[in-house]
């Protein structure tokens, strides 16, 4: 399977399991959004992801870094693998068509994921890259958080 393969497979396992669901939170008319995440790392692209399946799609991502320097892994990493072992399933959730061994198979076959050992950490960005992508998250970069405060309406600003 190539990776056109798999993303189209992607998009059919999304839309047999009716993800993302509506929108469940009703909008408001001032435009506020239902959650900021802060950070478009792992964890805030799982947050993101996860929102996206629970119906909260009134949400973003703010992340200071130029897109695809996210996080240490290709900044101030210095280890080049992973330390978790190459099957621990991540920021995929339980879609088998999102996971890193999906997305590396579509490039390397079976006998490459056989062959693979630690997850080399550069190779851990693109599929971050990928994953944020194939999932349409609602990041924005370059764009730095450095304060929050309360705002109008009980909101946070
Ligand atoms: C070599 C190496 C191997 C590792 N191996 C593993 C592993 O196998 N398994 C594992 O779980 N973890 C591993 N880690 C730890 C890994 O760093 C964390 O698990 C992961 O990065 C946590 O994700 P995060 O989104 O919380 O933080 P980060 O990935 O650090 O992302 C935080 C993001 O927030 C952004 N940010 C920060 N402040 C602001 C702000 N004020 N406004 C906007 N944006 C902001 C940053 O630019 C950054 O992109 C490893 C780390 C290294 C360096």
């Amino acid at each position: 399977m190539s990776l056109d393969q798999l993303e189209s497979r992607l998009r059919q396992d999304l839309a047999t399991l009716n993800l993302p669901p509506a929108n469940w939170v009703p909008p408001r008319p001032d435009g506020a959004l239902d959650v900021l995440v802060l950070g478009g790392g792992m964890l805030g692209l799982s947050a993101s992801f996860a929102l996206t399946r629970l119906g909260i799609t009134h949400h973003r991502v703010l992340e200071a870094a130029p897109a695809g320097r996210e996080g240490p892994w290709v900044t101030y990493a210095r280890m080049q693998t992973l330390r978790s072992p190459k099957h621990l399933v991540g920021p995929a959730q339980d879609i088998p068509s999102l996971t890193f061994r999906a997305w590396y198979t579509a490039q390397h076959g079976e006998p490459g994921w056989q062959a693979l050992g630690k997850i080399p950490r550069a190779m851990w960005q693109d599929y971050l890259v990928w994953l944020r992508r194939v999932l349409a998250l609602p990041v924005t970069n370059g764009v730095t958080a450095t304060r929050i405060r309360r705002g109008r309406d009980g909101l946070v600003a």
